[in-house]
């Protein structure tokens, strides 16, 4: 069995070992097991999210991408030592990484929203692109990525990259804030592996708040900015203590 991570590259790289060789593959897993027979299984999320779809291969070998965060660290075992095969593919590559730059909309270099610990959302609740400061600043204090509702990009406030959801990407940071996001099924398909949610809205009956294990109910721009001096003054603690 060949497994590769579900990122663009892995899922580029799966694809073409699939069709080149006629290997079987499944993409986007986020679980792996065994069937009652002992054949291996594969758990993938359809129809955003609703469903659990479970396939298995018909021979061998197997091909799977698997999501990143979605599977659980498993305790230390003994130490296992794999042969390592080293390949000089530089000479083959085709495609080389020429630059690595911060995305137009947000301005800096920031976390991968799929492999980030804590990923801030936007929403139109925000109400202007000018706002997206607020969201910027609470990402600065923890260190996280940039999420987006699909509202948000649609109003260019973000790049497509930075979309959650079902037409967006799915991410499962350890914790994620839903800024003036309502919480449609689309958006929350994308969050279904988050494992902290913290809402922020003005919406009591918001169905963000469904979904989420923290709700704070209020205005982004009042929440928001209290949130991040909060955490530079805690920052700016730690690092007094620890001098
Ligand atoms: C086929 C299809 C695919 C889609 N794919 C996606 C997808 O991948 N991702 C996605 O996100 N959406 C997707 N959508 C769109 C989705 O249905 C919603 O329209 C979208 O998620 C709404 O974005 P939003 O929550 O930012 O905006 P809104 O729904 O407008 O919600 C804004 C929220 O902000 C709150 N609010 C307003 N002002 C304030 C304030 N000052 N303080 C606090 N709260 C405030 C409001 O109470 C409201 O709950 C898709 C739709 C379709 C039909």
């Amino acid at each position: 069995m060949v497994l590769l991570p579900d990122s663009a590259y892995g899922r580029d790289v799966a694809s073409r070992l699939s069709a080149r060789h006629n290997v079987g593959l499944a993409t986007a897993c986020v679980g792996l097991s065994e069937t009652p027979k002992g054949q291996p299984l594969a758990e993938r999320s359809v129809f955003g999210g609703r469903f659990i779809e479970r396939v298995t291969w018909s021979a061998a070998p197997r091909l799977a991408t698997l999501k990143a965060g979605v599977f659980a660290v498993p305790p230390a075992g003994p130490v296992r030592r794999p042969t390592l095969l080293r390949r000089d593919v530089a000479r083959e590559a085709r495609v080389c990484v020429v630059s690595v730059e911060p995305s137009k909309t947000s301005g800096r270099m920031r976390p991968d929203i799929e492999e980030a610990r804590v990923v801030v959302a936007a929403g139109r609740g925000l109400g202007t692109a000018e706002r997206m400061r607020l969201v910027d600043e609470l990402a600065d204090a923890l260190g996280a990525a940039l999420g987006a509702s699909r509202a948000v990009v649609d109003l260019g406030w973000l790049d497509h990259q930075h979309q959650v959801g079902q037409t967006g990407r799915s991410v499962a940071p350890e914790l994620y804030f839903a800024c003036g996001i309502s919480g449609a099924i689309q958006h929350l398909a994308g969050i279904g592996s988050a494992r902290i949610i913290v809402a922020i809205n003005h919406d009591p009956e918001a169905p963000i708040f469904g979904a989420a294990n923290y709700g704070i109910v209020g205005e982004v721009e009042v929440i928001l900015p209290r949130l991040s001096a909060a955490l530079r003054a805690m920052s700016a603690e730690a690092a007094g203590a620890g001098e």
